[in-house]
């Protein structure tokens, strides 16, 4: 089991532009498991399920599924769904199905599995509490709720998906309150998290917290 650096927090705190810049530094690979909930949700959509859709129906949907990351795109049965898996809907729709068990242990062993020959940064919802609890360095990062819906909508607009604030302020909203308040694997922050409020900090300024909280742990 290599090394995990898990990074839980609501949407928009800047997860996973932390995430994969704190993996490049440190050597490690980057698990972006939102991609994963979305790629899975994108799939279970084709496939016609919907949010009033059983377990078994959903988990009979998940056979024969394979999702795949390459050179930092996103694979899902071969095809590359980057783009797809980013709008607002993808997004919607992965926060819907992500409170379903049939998905979330569907998902679990190919998230630890991530880990077993490799040093990792980890990035989602449940990553401090449920999937790697016993991880070498737990983050929960966090963030103004406008601050997260300006920076959705900046990466949104970045990315030529149309949307406005108002949009983004309801997206961030609705997925928060959804995220923390599932029966399984809700949002939460643990005690031993390192935790760091983004709103008014650049990436570099977050990069360096967790570097001056790493020190002494890299140095062992
Ligand atoms: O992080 P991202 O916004 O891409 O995640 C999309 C959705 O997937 C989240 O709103 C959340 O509902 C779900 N998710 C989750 N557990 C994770 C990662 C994402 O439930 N570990």
């Amino acid at each position: 089991m290599g090394r995990v650096v898990a990074i839980d927090g609501p949407s928009g705190a800047g997860k996973s532009t932390i995430s994969r810049l704190l993996a490049k530094k440190l050597g490690f690979q980057f698990l972006d498991t939102g991609a994963l909930y979305r790629a899975v949700a994108l799939h279970l959509r084709r496939a016609g399920a919907g949010p009033d859709s059983t377990d078994s129906g959903i988990s009979g949907k998940l056979k024969n599924i394979s999702i795949d990351f390459k050179d930092g795109r996103v694979f899902l049965n071969e095809e590359d769904v980057s783009e797809a898996i980013r709008t607002t809907e993808a997004g919607h729709y992965a926060s819907v199905f992500s409170a379903r068990k049939a998905v979330r242990d569907f998902l679990f062993q190919i998230q630890k599995d991530a880990a077993l020959h490799h040093d990792i940064v980890a990035e989602g919802r449940d990553m401090t509490t449920v999937v790697f609890p016993e991880a070498w360095v737990k983050i929960f990062l966090d963030a103004s709720e406008e601050g997260r819906a300006w920076r959705r909508y900046l990466q949104l607009k970045e990315k030529g998906i149309e949307t406005t604030m108002e949009e983004a302020l309801r997206d961030v909203k609705e997925r928060d309150l959804r995220d923390s308040k599932r029966d399984i694997a809700p949002l939460k922050r643990v005690d031993d998290a390192i935790y760091i409020d983004t709103t008014n900090l650049n990436l570099d300024e977050v990069i360096e917290i967790i570097f001056s909280h790493l020190k002494n742990r890299l140095a062992c």
